[in-house]
């Protein structure tokens, strides 16, 4: 049995799944004439009560698309020091739109309303840089999966209602954090100008993302898509993935929550286990102290027990639970974790 616990995105598309995407209607979308992909970005308009809706060939390209939109060279932009479109996109917020971020010191991966307004710099001091544009991320990678207190999000809200900001979400998780909190989609869709989220990370499609906002900046979402190269053919065969796995793969989340705080608590069993952090969704983040093993040599034994987990620098570990990870794999892994301690 190979347990590959690296990330949520090593998901293949399930039986029905696959099935829909060999009977969409398709036709060219670049000429905005392909039936499914105009299907699933009405729904995820619909769904999050938003004005439109874009599919792109991934999230780092909705995260770039909307900072793009929302900002002019020179500006900058503000972020946690974990953001994804800080650490894990290559730099393309200098590449493609020439901003520089400045970075907030929160709490996994979650700033306060006032560090966000503590970084703003003065709007008429001309030798800093313009500050246009706030990204936020729900539930935050690198911040272990933690979902935002909604009521901070409110107040984050004012702060750029105020200074005239741009309110972009990073919701390549958003679905855990709705099923793991009970939340609404349209309450974040009232909230923020543009959000992004993916399709291709626990929903289980093989490709796509969706940035979805107010018309006002989505218009000009379709030219910074194909600048990006990022226009797509017959792409209604991915699209018809993503209908179907909001149809049928949204609820099962809670599934991977559950497992991955079940596999949480086997880690905090073990003696050389140092910390693991709150487990809110699908991410297990956790340290090991490096008396029995090294980081690596850790990778090392439970690959060679057939599981698959990922170093993410600084000491620290991570498990990601998702659609293809079997009830029989988990009792597994479970099994095979308990056994480390003898090891
Ligand atoms: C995965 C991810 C993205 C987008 O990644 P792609 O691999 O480009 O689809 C963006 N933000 C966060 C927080 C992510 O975890």
């Amino acid at each position: 049995m190979e347990i590959n616990l690296i990330s949520d995105t090593v998901t293949k598309p399930s039986p029905g799944m696959l099935k829909a995407m060999m009977t969409a209607k398709v036709g060219d979308d670049v000429f905005k004439a392909d039936p499914s992909v105009n299907a699933l970005e009405e729904k995820v308009a619909t769904l999050f009560g938003m004005e439109a809706a874009l599919f792109f060939p991934s999230g780092t390209m909705t995260n770039q698309t909307a900072i793009k939109l929302h900002t002019n060279p020179g500006d900058q932009l503000i972020c946690d020091k974990y953001a994804h479109v800080y650490n894990y996109e290559g730099g393309g917020v200098s590449f493609n739109s020439g901003v520089s971020c400045k970075l907030v010191d929160g709490e996994r991966g979650m700033m306060k309303a006032s560090q966000v307004e503590a970084a703003i710099n003065p709007p008429d001091f001309y030798h800093s840089p313009l500050t246009s544009l706030v990204c936020i991320e729900n539930t935050t990678n690198k911040g272990g999966g933690a979902c935002w207190d909604f009521e901070e999000l409110i107040a984050i809200r004012k702060v750029c209602d105020a200074y005239g900001l741009g309110y972009h979400l990073d919701g390549a998780r958003l679905w855990n954090a709705l099923v793991a909190k009970g939340e609404d989609p349209k309450t974040y869709g009232a909230l923020f100008d543009t959000i992004s989220v993916c399709l291709s990370k626990g929903l289980g499609c093989p490709v796509g993302s969706v940035l979805v906002g107010k018309k006002k900046y989505l218009d000009n979402a379709l030219r910074i898509r194909k600048i990006l190269g990022g226009g797509m053919r017959q792409a209604g065969f991915l699209a018809a993935a993503g209908i179907y796995a909001l149809d049928h793969q949204f609820e099962r989340l809670a599934e991977d929550h559950l497992k991955a705080i079940e596999l949480g608590k086997q880690l905090e069993k073990l003696s050389f286990v140092k910390k693991v952090e709150p487990i809110e969704t699908n991410i297990i983040i956790f340290e090991i102290n490096e008396e029995k093993w090294t980081t690596d040599e850790f990778l090392e034994a439970l690959s060679k027990k057939n599981i698959q987990i990922i170093g993410m620098g600084q000491g620290k570990l991570r498990m990601v639970t998702h659609m293809d990870y079997t009830g029989d794999m988990h009792t597994h892994t479970l099994k095979i974790i308990a056994s480390l301690e003898g090891l």
